[in-house]
C-alpha cells in the first residue's frame, strides 16, 4: 500500500477537500501511474452530488486520467516505466462475457468496475484521478501517442471516446451531414471528431453565443434551437444527430430534422424520462439510439485518430484548490470546454 494525496468529497454535496488515500501495491499485471492531469467530467459532479443514486464516500472523482508509468508488475507486457498513458471510465471487467470478448467492456454482463465510486474485484473501493498516483491493470490502460500533450489528452478518455464511438458506429464521414446538439465538454469533441472524420457538421445550440468557437472547432454551420425557424429550415436534412446534452429535449422535434433512415444518438443522460410520439420514428424509418463511452481497444483507436489529426480537447488548466469553483462553473455551463486539474498542485 502507498499513501497518496488526493482531493475527495467526504459526503454527498460536500465540497471536495485535500486528503490522503491508500493505493494498492502493484500486482502481477498492474502499472503504477504518476498522474499528471485529470479532466473534470460533468458525471463527476452528478456522482459527487448523488444525482445518479447512492454513491460511495469518501469519493475521489476523475476518469479522464493522463500520466506517466512509474512502476510495472512482473507480468506486465504492454507498458514500461516512462510510457505516457491514460485511464478512462473503467479499471476492470469480467473479461469472459460476450461483451468483454467483443471489446465492449463498458457493457460487461459480469460487472465492469468504474474508475471511482465503485468496488473492485478485490472488494476495495476504487478512487479516481484527482490524486497523485493510481494503480491499474495494464489491460485497462491506454497509450497516449507522442503527438498529444498529456493535458489536452486527458479529456479524450471520457469526452473523446463518448463521442467518437457513436460517430464511428453510425457512419459519420464524407458525404454525411451530421448535427451535434450542445457545444459543451462532449459536444465540442463531437464537432472536432465528426469534422476530422470528413462529415459536414452542424452545431445545434440553444443560442448563437458560442458560434465563433463552433466554427473554429470545425463546424460548417451553426444554428440556434431557441429560434423556431431553425426547425423549419433544417427539416429532413441530417443523416445523423448526436445529442450531448443532459437536459430533457423535445426528441420529436429533433427527429424531424433527420432524413429518411437517419439516426439520433443520445449520449447525454437526463435524470428524468422523456415522452415521445412514436410516429416521429415510424414516419421515415428513423432510429433513436444510445451509446455509452467505448471499449478499451476503441479508446486506443480514438487516441491514435486524434493524434493523427493533431487535436486534443480545448481545456482550461486549474490547480486542485480551484476544483470546487470549477464544479460551480461546469453547472453554469461556464467552461470552454473542459477543466483539467494539474495534479502537481494536489
Ligand atoms: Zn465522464
Ligand atoms: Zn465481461
Amino acid at each position: 500500500m502507498t499513501s497518496v494525496a488526493a482531493y475527495a468529497a467526504p459526503s454527498a454535496k460536500a465540497p471536495l477537500e485535500r486528503t490522503t488515500i491508500e493505493r494498492r501495491a502493484v500486482r502481477e499485471h498492474d502499472v503504477l501511474i504518476d498522474i499528471k492531469f485529470a479532466g473534470i467530467c460533468h458525471s463527476d459532479i452528478h456522482q459527487a452530488h448523488e444525482g445518479w443514486g447512492k454513491a460511495i464516500f469518501p469519493m475521489v472523482p476523475g476518469h479522464e486520467i493522463a500520466g506517466i508509468v512509474s512502476e510495472v508488475g512482473p507480468g506486465v507486457t504492454k507498458y514500461q516505466v516512462g510510457d505516457r498513458v491514460g485511464v478512462g471510465c473503467l479499471v476492470d471487467s469480467c473479461r469472459e462475457c460476450d461483451n468483454c470478448k467483443a471489446g465492449l467492456e463498458q457493457h460487461c454482463t459480469g460487472g465492469s468496475v468504474g474508475t471511482y465510486n465503485a468496488i473492485g474485484k478485490d472488494g476495495e473501493p476504487t478512487y479516481g484521478g484527482y490524486s497523485e498516483k493510481v494503480v491499474v491493470d495494464e489491460n485497462f490502460v491506454v497509450r497516449i501517442p507522442d503527438g498529444l500533450s498529456l493535458d489536452v489528452a486527458a479529456p479524450l478518455l471520457c469526452a473523446g471516446i463518448t463521442t467518437y464511438s457513436p460517430l464511428k458506429h453510425w457512419g459519420a464521414g464524407p458525404g454525411k451531414k451530421v448535427a451535434v446538439i450542445g457545444l459543451g465538454g462532449l459536444g465540442h469533441m463531437g464537432v472536432k471528431i465528426a469534422h476530422a472524420l470528413g462529415a459536414e457538421v452542424t452545431v445545434l445550440s440553444q443560442s448563437l453565443r458560442k458560434k465563433d468557437d463552433g466554427l473554429k472547432l470545425g463546424a460548417d454551420h451553426y444554428y440556434a434551437t431557441s429560434d423556431p425557424k431553425t426547425f423549419e429550415e433544417l427539416a429532413g436534412s441530417f443523416d445523423l444527430i448526436l445529442s450531448t446534452v443532459s437536459a430533457p429535449l423535445d426528441f420529436g422535434a429533433y427527429l424531424s430534422l433527420l432524413r429518411t433512415g437517419g439516426a439520433l444518438v443520445n449520449v447525454g443522460a437526463p435524470e428524468e424520462p422523456v415522452a415521445l410520439n412514436l410516429f416521429s420514428l415510424i414516419g421515415g424509418n428513423k432510429t433513436l439510439a444510445g451509446s455509452m463511452i467505448g471499449g478499451i481497444a476503441e479508446t486506443q483507436e480514438m487516441l491514435d485518430f486524434c493524434a493523427v489529426h493533431g487535436f486534443g480537447a480545448e481545456i482550461e488548466v486549474i490547480s486542485a484548490d480551484q476544483i470546487n469553483e470549477a464544479y460551480k462553473r461546469v453547472l453554469d455551463s461556464d467552461v470552454r470546454y473542459r477543466f483539467v486539474i494539474d495534479t502537481a498542485t494536489i
